[in-house]
């Protein structure tokens, strides 16, 4: 079996692997890379005979329409990555096109690609021909994630190739706990392959104690969000607080197409319940009054790099009883991390500089799994080989030295293959 790397390699953006045996060719993700410039495609292969999506965001999904219209190949993935792909998708060709940038597909192209999508749940078996079958795996990552393990026979022997995808394998408010099954050969994620998670019990108590405090000396409680698990996520440890919630931006639809799929939730209940606690936000009046009085505030974007937090943003900014929350791992060159370095952000739109002079908190609420857990992981598996991606070079090859003690391991790069 042959695997080459499209993208996702010693980089987080792009996913695309490429597997061929006994002739077929299987591409597992086919994903954007989101920069502060233009955005960064795979190269695909000459030939795609399946492909499988392991979850939707972008940098898994942005592809697929383009790759659906090249190929016309069956795609496989959770029906609720089809469904939230596609917001996704229309979010962000409607980005690329506002910024002036050549899109790779167009609307009708998404639409196009629903022709070939086949929805597969977890744990069920789907045969591509007599000797490649492969069944998902919850990843409790975001709604939907999964993990691809493949059976692949070649010359009489079956071998197991386990594709982590994204990988949470802690349990969140949100979601359960990834399921992880055994495998020789393993393509882990390396997300987080050289640093630890804080607590998350301890996490939480510090959001909620903050937002109170600002509740409390009369400002407002802005949490810059991703629309995508983090909001819902955060929705349930604010309802703890009784307190109306404003929803503000792309988190909100997210949230109302979740509660469609409540087999996918840890405790579907329980964000119904917090989504009473919701005032939806859809138009400038409504952000004014979110502003009038102490307030919680959920919005995006995650990282600052648009979206309607900017309008909180701008009103707020020199209010020292108001607090800014950034709830998530903020990339190098967007605005989030150039508030967390420099105490100031970049308009998006003018390009002036804005000194925030709100208290900016940063709480790291991952939906990854951290070293410690991807070590645990990894050791419970025990594969014979191991394949590091969706990292930095660093995190690559920090985990690449614990994994080398356990199993050879490979670290690509962007283009290259590898073949057993
Ligand atoms: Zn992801
Ligand atoms: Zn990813």
């Amino acid at each position: 079996m042959k695997f080459t790397f499209h993208g996702g390699a010693q980089e987080v953006g792009r996913s695309c692997i490429n597997l061929c045996s006994n002739g077929y060719s299987v591409l597992l993700d086919c994903g954007i890379k989101l920069t502060s410039k233009a955005p960064e495609y795979p190269q695909l292969p000459g030939r795609v005979d399946s492909f499988i999506l392991s979850h939707a965001h972008l940098d898994h999904c942005g592809m697929v329409p383009a790759l659906y219209k090249q190929f016309l190949c069956p795609l496989y993935a959770t029906d609720i990555s089809f469904d939230i792909s596609h917001i996704l998708q229309r979010d962000s060709l409607k980005i690329t096109l506002s910024e002036g940038f050549a899109p790779e597909y167009d609307y009708d192209d998404i639409g196009l690609s629903s022709m070939g999508e086949n929805p597969v749940g977890y744990n069920e078996r789907v045969e591509l021909n007599s000797k490649l079958s492969f069944e998902l795996f919850d990843a409790g990552h975001i709604p939907g994630s999964a993990s691809v393990l493949l059976d692949v026979v070649e010359g009489g022997v079956s071998r197991k190739v386990l594709y982590t995808g994204d990988i949470k394998t802690s349990d969140t408010r949100l979601l359960d706990a990834a399921t992880v099954p055994e495998a020789d050969i393993l393509i882990s994620e390396s997300t987080y392959g050289n640093r630890v998670h804080p607590d998350r019990k301890s996490l939480e108590e510090r959001l909620l104690a903050e937002v109170e405090k600002t509740l409390d000396g009369g400002g407002n409680a802005v949490l810059a969000s991703f629309a995508l698990g983090r909001t819902q996520e955060l929705l349930l440890i604010l309802n703890d607080l009784g307190y109306p919630v404003y929803l503000d931006g792309m988190g909100a639809d997210l949230t109302k197409l979740m509660l469609q799929y409540p087999h996918y939730l840890r405790d579907a209940k329980a964000l119904r319940k917090a989504v009473r606690n919701v005032v939806w936000v859809e138009h400038n009046g409504m952000r004014k009054q979110a502003i009038r009085e102490p307030s919680i505030i959920v919005s995006t974007a995650g990282m600052l790099t648009g979206g309607p937090v900017w309008y909180y943003l701008k009103k707020l900014c020199g209010d020292v009883r108001s607090s800014l929350f950034l709830t998530g791992y903020q990339v190098e060159g967007t605005n989030g991390r150039l508030l967390l370095d420099e105490g100031y952000v970049v308009d998006p739109r003018g390009g002036e500089r804005i000194d925030v002079r709100m208290r900016v908190e940063y709480l790291d609420f991952s939906a990854h799994a951290g070293r410690h857990s991807l070590e645990r992981m990894v050791e419970r598996i025990s594969p014979d080989r191991c394949i590091l991606v969706h990292g930095d070079a660093e995190s690559c090859s920090s985990l690449g030295e614990f994994t080398q003690g356990v199993c050879e391991t490979f670290i690509p790069e962007v283009g290259s293959s590898i073949e057993f």
